[in-house]
Formats: C-alpha cells, sequence, structure tokens
C-alpha cells in the first residue's frame, strides 16, 4: 500500500511473557499452550468459571473486575468477588423459575452491571447467552428471539414497554421475562430483578459444563443480508483467553476498554470474556460516543488497551488532531481495532497524534476471536490485518469450477481467506441452517467470505468482501484500496465505494463519501478530490463518480453497508436493514 511498516521499539514492547516467539510456536502447534491458560472445571470447561470464580479461588477477589462510568461519569466498580457473587445471584434466580441447561437468554440492555452478571451467570449454569442490540426495534428482536427459540429475557422495565410487551404472546417459546428498573409497577408476567435479585443466595454450584456445550449465539452485523445465528460452545474460552493475551496484550491488573456494543460479538467475546479471563480491569462507559468523553476517560482511568473500531478512529480523526493532543494519554500501552478494514491513514494517524499505533486484526462471528492480528512486538504494517496467531493456519484460496479448493501459493496473488479447521473457537453450527454451515467449509477448511492476499513475509491484506468486488473493464477491483486512497484527502472522513452497472465497462467505481467537519460540497472540492485519486490509483481505479452525504448507512457494529448504497443507487430494494444504525 506504499506506507512504511511502523518499527516498534522492542525495548518498550518486550514482556518476556508474551513473546510467544512467532516463527517457533507457529511450528507444531498444538494448542497445549492454549489449554494450559485454562484451570477446568469439575473435568470440563465452563466460560463463566474462568472469567470470574476462578480468580477468587487464585486469590484476587478484592481485585476491580468492571468500572462502570454512567452518563455523568459517576463511577461504580465491581471486584471480582463481587462479581462472582452477583452471578451467583442470577444463576440461582434462573434455576429458581427453571430457566435451565441448554435454555435460551436473550439479554436486551444497555452496559448496566447486571448485563455482566448475567453474561457470566448464564454461563455457569449452562444456560445459552445471545446479546441483542438494545436499540433495535421490536420487528429485529422479535426475529432473533424466535429463531433462537428464546426461552428467557432479561431486559429493562423502559424497553419492555417500548419494544416487547406488545407482541410477548407471540414468541411461544418465551417464559420468563427477568426486569431491571421497572419504574413503577412490574408486569405481572414479569419478575422484578431489584427486588428478587437480592434475596438469592450468594453460593452457587457451578453447571459441570462439556467443551461441546453450547455456550453462546450471537447474530452476524446483517452487512452483507440476513443475519445468522452463530452457534458457540464453552471450548470457545481457550481461545479467548489465549487470542486476548496475545493478540491484544491483556496482563493481569491491566486497564482495558473495549468500546464495542454488547450487542455485538466483540463486546461480549473481547467486552468481557477474554480480559476477565486474563484478569483485567474492565471499563465500561455507559454513554454514545463523544470524542472528549472519550479521550478523557482515557486519560482519568489511565486506560492501558485500547480496543475499537476503524469507525470510532475515523470520528476521532474528524473531530481534530488539536483535541487528543490535549489530553494525557501515555498510560496507553496497546491500542487495536477491528470490524472493518483499517486504512492505513489511520494507523499512521494514531502513531503521529496519539502516541501509540493501531494494531489491525481480523476475525468475524463465526470464527469466535481473533486470527489474524499485528502484534505488539512486531512492525505494524499500515493497511495490514497482520498474520495468523500461533495455532491458526491460515490461507488464500480459491475453489475451482468442481469444487476443489487450491491454496494459492504465490505471494500477493488475491483470494478468498480461509483458515484450517480445529480452533477452539470455531463456530459449531448456524442455528437451524446447518446446510449453510456445511457449505463455509470445504474439506479442512472454512473459507471466510472475505478477499485477500499475503504478502511474502505472511502478512495479509484485506481486498474486500466477496459481495462487494467490482468488475470494471476486465479488473477486479476491491473497494477498500480505493476507501483508502479517498480518506487520505484532508476532508474525507468516511467513504464507502460500490460498483454501478455500465454498459461498456461492466461496472463503474462510484464513491459515496462523508466529509470532515469544516468542509463544504463544492465543484471544487470534488474536482480536487477527483484529481487525488486518479493521481494515486490511475484512471482504472478511480471513481468515476462521487456522491456527498451527510452520512454513510452502517450497521450498528459500526460497519458501512455497500449493498445498501449500491441498492439506493440503482433503486433496488433495500433487503434486511434490521441491524442499520445510521443514515
Ligand atoms: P454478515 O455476515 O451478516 O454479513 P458481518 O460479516 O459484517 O455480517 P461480523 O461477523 O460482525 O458480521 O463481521 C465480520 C466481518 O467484518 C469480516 O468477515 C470482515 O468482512 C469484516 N472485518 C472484520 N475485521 C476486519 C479487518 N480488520 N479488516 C477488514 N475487514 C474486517
Ligand atoms: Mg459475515
Amino acid at each position: 500500500m506504499g506506507y512504511a511498516p511502523i518499527k516498534k521499539d522492542v525495548n518498550k514492547t518486550h514482556r518476556p511473557a508474551n513473546m510467544l516467539s512467532y516463527q517457533h510456536s507457529y511450528d507444531n502447534f498444538k494448542w497445549h499452550k492454549a489449554k494450559a491458560m485454562i484451570r477446568g472445571y469439575k473435568g470440563g470447561i465452563n466460560m463463566g468459571y474462568e472469567a470470574a470464580d476462578r480468580h477468587v479461588d487464585d486469590g484476587f477477589g478484592s481485585q476491580e473486575a468492571l468500572i462502570f462510568l454512567d452518563q455523568k461519569k459517576t463511577r461504580k466498580a465491581l471486584s471480582y468477588t463481587q462479581l462472582q457473587q452477583m452471578s451467583n445471584r442470577f444463576a440461582n434466580l434462573l434455576k429458581s423459575v427453571n430457566v435451565e441447561k441448554g435454555d435460551l437468554l436473550c439479554s436486551l440492555t444497555d452496559r448496566t452491571p447486571i448485563l455482566y452478571a448475567a453474561v457470566i451467570g448464564c454461563l455457569k449454569s449452562a444456560v445459552v447467552f445471545s446479546p441483542l442490540f438494545s436499540a433495535f426495534g421490536s420487528e429485529p428482536i422479535k426475529a432473533r428471539m424466535t429463531i433462537g427459540g428464546a426461552v428467557a429475557l432479561l431486559t429493562s422495565g423502559k424497553l419492555y414497554k417500548k419494544k416487547i410487551a406488545a407482541w410477548r404472546n407471540e414468541c411461544p417459546s418465551l417464559k420468563t421475562v427477568l426486569l431491571y428498573e421497572c419504574e413503577g409497577e412490574c408486569p405481572s408476567d414479569c419478575i422484578d430483578l431489584d427486588q428478587t435479585l437480592e434475596t438469592q443466595s450468594d453460593l452457587f454450584n457451578i453447571y459441570a459444563t462439556d467443551p461441546e456445550d453450547k455456550a453462546l449465539i450471537h447474530f452476524t452485523s446483517g452487512t452483507t443480508g440476513t443475519p445468522k445465528a452463530v452457534v458457540h460452545v464453552h471450548d470457545a474460552v481457550i481461545y479467548h483467553k489465549y487470542s486476548g493475551y496475545y493478540a491484544l496484550d491483556i496482563h493481569p491488573q491491566d486497564v482495558y476498554w473495549c468500546t464495542a456494543d454488547p450487542g455485538w460479538v466483540t463486546g461480549i467475546s473481547y467486552g468481557v470474556i477474554s480480559p476477565l479471563c486474563n484478569r483485567a480491569t474492565l471499563i465500561v462507559d455507559n454513554a454514545e460516543y463523544d470524542a472528549n468523553r472519550w479521550y478523557s476517560i482515557l486519560e482519568q482511568e489511565h486506560v492501558n488497551i485500547w480496543y475499537t473500531a476503524p469507525t470510532a478512529i475515523r470520528m476521532l480523526m474528524k473531530a481534530g488532531n488539536e483535541l487528543c493532543e490535549q489530553y494525557d494519554l501515555s498510560a496507553l500501552r496497546f491500542l487495536a481495532s477491528v470490524g472493518e478494514p483499517l486504512n492505513p491513514e489511520a494507523v499512521v494517524w494514531s502513531q503521529k497524534h496519539l502516541g501509540n499505533v493501531f494494531h489491525d486484526n481480523w476475525w468475524q462471528t463465526e470464527t469466535g476471536g481473533i486470527m489474524l492480528a499485528n502484534f505488539m512486538s512486531e512492525d505494524v504494517r499500515p493497511g495490514s490485518m497482520g498474520r495468523p496467531l500461533p495455532g491458526i493456519q491460515a490461507g488464500i484460496v480459491r475453489v475451482d469450477e468442481q469444487g476443489h479448493l487450491v491454496e494459492l501459493s504465490k505471494p500477493n496473488e488475491t483470494g478468498e481467506l480461509a483458515f484450517k479447521k480445529g480452533w477452539p473457537s470455531m463456530f459449531r453450527d448456524y442455528l437451524h441452517e446447518s446446510k449453510r454451515y456445511q457449505a463455509c467449509f470445504n474439506g479442512d477448511w472454512y473459507l471466510s467470505g472475505d478477499l485477500a492476499y499475503k504478502d511474502q513475509d505472511g502478512y495479509f491484506w484485506f481486498v474486500g468482501r466477496r459481495s462487494d468486488l467490482i468488475k470494471s473493464s476486465g479488473h477486479l477491483i476491491g473497494p477498500f484500496e480505493i476507501e483508502s486512497v479517498l480518506l487520505e484527502h484532508p476532508a474525507v472522513a468516511e467513504a464507502g465505494v460500490v460498483g454501478v452497472p455500465d454498459a461498456i465497462a461492466g461496472e463503474l467505481v462510484k464513491a459515496f463519501i462523508a466529509l470532515k467537519d469544516g468542509y463544504e460540497d463544492d465543484p471544487a472540492l470534488r474536482k480536487s478530490i477527483m484529481a487525488h485519486a486518479r493521481k494515486k490509483l490511475g484512471s482504472a481505479l478511480a471513481p468515476r463518480e462521487i456522491s456527498v452525504k451527510q452520512n454513510l448507512p452502517k450497521t450498528r457494529s459500526g460497519k458501512i453497508m455497500r449493498r445498501l448504497l449500491k441498492a439506493r443507487e440503482l433503486g433496488l430494494p433495500e433487503g434486511d436493514i434490521s441491524t442499520l444504525e445510521s443514515d
């Protein structure tokens, strides 16, 4: 991509315990190192035990596990012992109302302590947990709960009245509704958590879960179509812990902040399970994004590790360089990003203005954990997703017309990003769609649906999703490269590129952009952006047309919905937009 690697100062980054030397461990990795990080419980594995109780058993119960900041930034801390007890009370309550092993509990909450107790409480009870975005409307909530066959729901009194009450009886599997903050009288067919939880015992006998017992169901982001219900099992905790340590550098007592909404897989796997397993202290901010607030949290809480998403980074960049330089961010040690391609411009910006570089990493709901990462001890290549975690075998493949999979061995050849089966957090099914699940595999390989290439040093570079590729005059064009170039222009805050039909070229590249604060859309500005794109990309790749929007349509997990930009452009049906956030 033309950006020089960002060199690491090994003296600064070297952590003997975390120097699982890349080359050494990659050969013959048998997962034993990762498995050894897990204690196990009653001969099985329990995700909830590893996240909370284990640390109390080890004598660290008084350490702060979670620090909650409300809208006014009032601080409330829960220690590991308090988390253990609160989750035990939740587990006992589930037991008392016969919500049992294998039943599904959905949550529809903001970032409140009860959510964290519920995640751990469900896992300890072998009840399957599935988070939903609290900002979902009634329809997407109902659809997901019906697909999942939800037996229980955790939500607030307010959200219940607004989004659930009207259709509750149309979801026959749903038997228990647990409400916090009832605000007035609790409906008679619901349980008032604020009253009943306190009456439950602090002690709970954790269920002896088998590694293959279901633990979590996550719905995908819905970027490419209707979301899928992805099934994960307790065994995944091995990978959650392992990858949090090696890819995010989480060590005991680190102050860790993951900004992802808990309604999305990142918000649970790396917003709850992985950092708790690694005994960090987690910051939980229950407020909307605000650049000032975010920087002040990083400063005041002395955050060491920050895991966020490209959309957020682009918003911070949009807010200007002067702002971040007003804050003392010297406690920050490791910055990482996931969810969308991280444009090289953002990596270079973070190095310059935050004094620390964003480490891109790649994974998806189906992989259950980070698969490719820029590591703390290695140079960061801006624009690259990094290299596979030790133990992960990643390849660039193509499936030929006979359905045979061919691994592309030459560097820099674009193909589908694929992984050899067998890592612990690999998804075990798409609920009720096992055929679709099986179609993701070819022999030993799991096919991700993303296109990428690998350079001669083994770094992987994102090209685009299979469904977003543009075919123009015989070229196959990935949107990421074009979007990254557009973002280099000082006026461009966001970019989404799609192909629109053209009689001669097949498809033409069209770009949708949003401008940074302080810039106005006018012909001279568009001309300057076009000229920049042509200079950098050449006329074959440069967009033929640029459309300026206030905002680009995004999923709730912050991904630009290119399919929606395209459908709107062509006047086609919008498809499933249940996860659409902003426009
Ligand atoms: P759906 O499968 O419903 O269309 P989705 O794929 O967006 O939604 P997720 O599982 O939340 O749902 O997102 C995973 C996808 O996000 C990856 O397949 C990839 O396309 C994109 N992604 C994640 N991290 C990165 C990254 N570092 N660089 C580029 N793309 C990324
Ligand atoms: Mg996907």
